[in-house]
């Protein structure tokens, strides 16, 4: 089979990665030919910035965490093929709360996850300073530790999965738009470039990522994306990097207001949802510098001592379905789509579960994802776990 994949965000590359290695199982290799297209370079889009968190922290859908489970095997048996790798990065999460709605919270998340096997442990202060011996707590603070969750750097990663995607035989084209696929009766045959160039298929898979809209709509094809340009939009939001601050942080601290971890020129990777309130895809560069400067202010709080300074202030877009779960699956003849927020989480599952669709019989696991489900456009705009507040993120706005 012809098969062109269309981004190689995490999810593309990931997916070329996968249909073009040894089939898993003993399966008898698929003589498949792989295509892969990306207008700028790999990682070049929302995973080259992405606060890149992984993890499972949401008990509220048994389901949707058993997937995130497996995504994260997924992610160790990879991390093992390439020798484990700089860009993957185990480290463990640290989280606390300190008020008493947030601590009820939070012990509630840590006993339903305990209940589903998941590793979550209450932590005291003396664990924290082990873990992490620069972070500084509120004394009354519930801590939570959970030491199967770690993060990547999403850049790296794609970069690294499209480079042994191009070793093992997958056609690698960079520096060029898909502008529209192109149809034949009802069928999606392949891609437009923006050369002029037609690249012809059996299957194209759309993993265009914040993107994909716009190239399904050239096949009147819809995708339940949330519009980051709608206002109020949950979509667009900032994440600051900050100058050197080696040895900092050892893992992920999600603390009261801000969400931090290593960044991998030894600085830190800031954000926080309370301050993404009002950002549009335009935020001014007064905005950016002034969320640049709270960040960094909410860091020295954490890291007492933290000289460093804010490097730089990104604009990013979620590719955020609106009811928060992937949209995964055939969208007409032809043409497959994977799109999904939680990206850096679950790309190489969905990798290997698409494949597994592909080659063999529909996962189960991706019943409940695929785009023309009845109600992908109810609105939970379910996103990572973080909270402002210090309360542990509810189910609507939690970790896909
Ligand atoms: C601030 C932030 C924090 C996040 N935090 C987390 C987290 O903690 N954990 C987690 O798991 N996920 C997180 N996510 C989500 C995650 O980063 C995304 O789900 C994931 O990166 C999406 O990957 P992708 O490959 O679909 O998209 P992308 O990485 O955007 O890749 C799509 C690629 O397609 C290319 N492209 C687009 N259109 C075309 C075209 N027409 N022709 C050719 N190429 C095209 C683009 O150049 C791009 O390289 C976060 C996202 C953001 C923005």
């Amino acid at each position: 089979m012809r098969i062109l994949v269309v981004g190689a965000g995490i999810i593309g590359a990931a997916l070329a990665d996968r249909l073009t290695r040894p089939a898993p199982g003993g399966r008898p290799s698929s003589p498949d030919e792989v295509t892969l297209v990306e207008e700028h370079g790999p990682g070049a889009g929302t995973s080259g910035t992405s606060y890149a968190w992984l993890n499972a922290n949401d008990p509220a859908d048994p389901d949707y965490h058993r997937m995130r489970t497996a995504a994260l095997s997924t992610w160790r048996e990879l991390a093992t093929e390439f020798g484990d790798p700089s860009w993957y990065r185990p480290t463990g999460n640290t989280t606390w709360a300190s008020t008493d709605d947030a601590r009820a919270l939070l012990a509630d998340r840590v006993a339903r996850l305990t209940d589903l096997g998941y590793a979550a442990e209450p932590i005291d202060t003396d664990r924290l300073r082990e873990l992490e011996p620069h972070v500084r707590a509120p004394q009354d603070a519930l801590i939570a530790h959970y030491r199967d969750e770690g993060y990547v750097h999403g850049g790296s990663a794609a970069r690294a999965l499209t480079r042994r995607a191009r070793e093992s035989g997958a056609g690698i084209v960079t520096g060029h738009r898909a502008v529209r696929l192109n149809t034949e009766g009802g069928r999606v045959t392949g891609v437009r470039l923006d050369d002029g160039r037609d690249l012809d298929a059996d299957l194209t898979i759309c993993a265009a990522g914040r993107r994909s809209p716009a190239l399904l709509a050239t096949a009147g094809v819809p995708l339940a994306l949330v519009d980051p340009s709608e206002p109020g939009s949950a979509a667009p939001c900032l994440v600051a990097t900050t100058t050197a601050a080696p040895g900092v942080l050892n893992g992920l601290v999600h603390a009261p207001g801000l969400s931090a971890r290593p960044a991998p020129d030894g600085g830190l990777v800031m954000e926080a949802e309370d301050l993404d309130a009002g950002v549009d895809e335009s935020a001014s560069p007064a905005l950016m510098r002034a969320v640049g400067a709270e960040l960094l202010a909410r860091a020295r709080a954490l890291i007492p001592g933290l000289s460093a300074d804010v490097a730089e202030v990104r604009r990013c877009v979620r590719p955020l379905p609106i009811d928060g779960y992937p949209l995964v699956g055939f969208q007409r003849p032809g043409l497959y789509t994977a799109v999904t927020h939680s990206g850096i989480t679950l790309g190489p599952h969905l990798a290997t579960l698409i494949d597994q669709e592909l080659h063999e019989a529909p996962p189960p696991a991706l019943a409940p994802y695929r785009p023309g489900r009845p109600s992908p456009t109810t609105r939970r705009h379910r996103r990572e776990g973080r909270s402002a507040t210090g309360a542990p993120p509810g189910p609507t706005d939690t970790a896909p």
